[in-house]
């Protein structure tokens, strides 16, 4: 799944994966637990966010596909934050090239809307979820800590962390466009809507409405194209 900051791109990848059964894979949860375990690759891991560096590629391929390798995911699975580039988009393919196609959704949202957004995000001051604004609440859903303004989101910084995302993200989605398995939906519409969009995408692409992991094949109906 692909979408910049602010598209609600884990909530809606964690609520498809809990209503299809299948695990919600993040990069960030999977660092952390290969760290945990202290598998071979989760050491390397750790060794260079000790250094304060960021995990290259070919770290972060070793921990996704021994991630996915595992029995939970063989079904199907959503990845959430990874692939980040065409590399590693790359090496997906080739770990994909013994199962089922992948399908790509991209959440697209319009800037304005996702600067209105992430200026405006609430953010729990004890363990840092994500909260979204409007609803009322001041209490954190994770951990009941007290919901606060994030002060690193003002305008210029959500401009900039956009402008950064699109930089990164524009290669991978021209190297995911071309694919009959790819489709773009409306991210901008109220959270249920993209939801209903997100399994019409899905399924539009022939995975069925059993498991996203079947067989697929190409379809005639085209995806939402923004
Ligand atoms: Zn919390």
């Amino acid at each position: 799944m692909l979408g910049p900051p602010g598209a609600g791109k884990g909530t809606q990848a964690e609520r498809f994966a809990r209503t299809r059964g299948i695990p919600k894979i993040s990069t960030g949860d999977i660092l952390r637990e290969a760290v945990q375990a202290g598998t071979e690759i989760g050491l390397r891991a750790k060794a260079i966010m000790d250094r304060g560096e960021l995990v290259n590629d070919e770290v972060m391929i070793g921990i996704v596909k021994e991630r996915l390798d595992r029995a939970d995911a063989a079904n199907g699975f959503v990845l959430d934050g990874f692939p980040r580039t065409v590399a590693q988009a790359t090496a997906l393919d080739a770990i994909m090239a013994v199962r089922d196609p992948l399908i790509v959704i991209d959440i697209v949202v319009p800037e304005a809307e996702l600067v209105r957004r992430l200026a405006t995000r609430l953010i729990c001051d004890s363990c840092g979820a994500n909260a979204p604004v409007g609803d009322g609440t001041t209490t954190c859903m994770r951990c009941g800590g007290r919901l606060v303004q994030r002060t690193d989101d003002n305008e210029a910084i959500v401009r900039e962390r956009l402008k950064v995302y699109h930089r990164q993200s524009e290669p991978l989605v021209e190297y995911y466009r071309v694919r009959p398995t790819f489709r773009s939906i409306d991210g901008a519409q109220p959270p249920d809507q993209v939801a209903a969009d997100l399994v019409a995408a899905i399924e539009s692409t022939g995975a069925g409405a059993v498991t996203v992991g079947k067989p697929i094949g190409r379809s005639a109906k085209p995806g939402v194209q923004p």
